[in-house]
């Protein structure tokens, strides 16, 4: 097989994910597609995601599975994050269902993987994380955390999805910030915890990191 190298292959899914709303520089966006392209090189797919908010990270990294003929899946009950919520950081307006004044990005998500045409690539699962990491059965070439950023959330993603991973297949985590005046910690420990259970570091791309189990 062609190896595919650097950057993303369609200017058009480019301007897709540039375009949509979301928690991902296309700088570590690249970044991500192209540790999925190797990974699913390498082993195999399907990729997966925690955390698909409006779908921004789903388009690189479905890019990426189309790249390499497999699939993503992507894992939220898309009510959002407690940093997403309203009087929060990262809170946004326009996400709100005006009907029940709850967040709901799973209509942007559809918006964002339609306009990418990435329909037959990316696999929305709606629901919580941790109940669908127990009942999952499909061993995973690439996963990437990015789901809530609370520590017993974020660790509890890690601990339910790390053991999915095939051997050699790749773990990106996103938000790793070693220093505390930069962000939150809780992904940092997240990494920690993946280095000492035996992950091996790979490539870091602002806060994105990526491990080989
Ligand atoms: N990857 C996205 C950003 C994700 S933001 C991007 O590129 O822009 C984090 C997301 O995690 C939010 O959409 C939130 O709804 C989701 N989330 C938080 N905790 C979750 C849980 N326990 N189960 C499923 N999704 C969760
Ligand atoms: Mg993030």
């Amino acid at each position: 097989m062609e190896r595919h190298t650097g950057g993303m292959p369609d200017p058009h899914l480019l301007s897709v994910a540039r375009a949509a709303k979301g928690f991902m520089p296309d700088d570590e966006g690249l970044a991500l597609h192209d540790a999925a392209v190797a990974a699913a090189q390498s082993v195999g797919g399907p990729l997966l995601e925690v955390g698909t908010y409006c779908g921004k990270s789903a388009v690189y990294l479905g890019a990426a599975a189309r790249a390499t003929a497999t699939i993503l899946y992507t894992v939220d009950h898309h009510r959002g994050s407690e940093e997403n919520q309203a009087g929060w950081e990262h809170h946004d307006d326009e996400v709100v269902d005006a009907r029940t004044g709850r967040m709901n990005t799973l209509p942007f998500f559809q918006a964002t993987i339609e306009a990418a045409g990435l329909e037959d690539v990316v696999v929305g699962v709606v629901g919580y994380s941790l109940p669908v990491a127990r009942s999952w059965g499909t061993p995973l070439g690439f996963l990437f955390i990015d789901g809530g950023h609370a520590l017993d959330v974020a660790m509890a993603d890690y601990e339910s999805w790390s053991q999915h991973v095939k051997p050699g297949g790749v773990l990106a985590i996103h938000d790793v910030f070693e220093d505390p005046s930069q962000g939150g910690q809780a992904p940092y420990e997240v990494w920690r915890r993946a280095v000492h259970d035996g992950f091996e570091p790979l490539t870091r791309t602002g806060s994105l990191r990526t491990l080989r189990r």
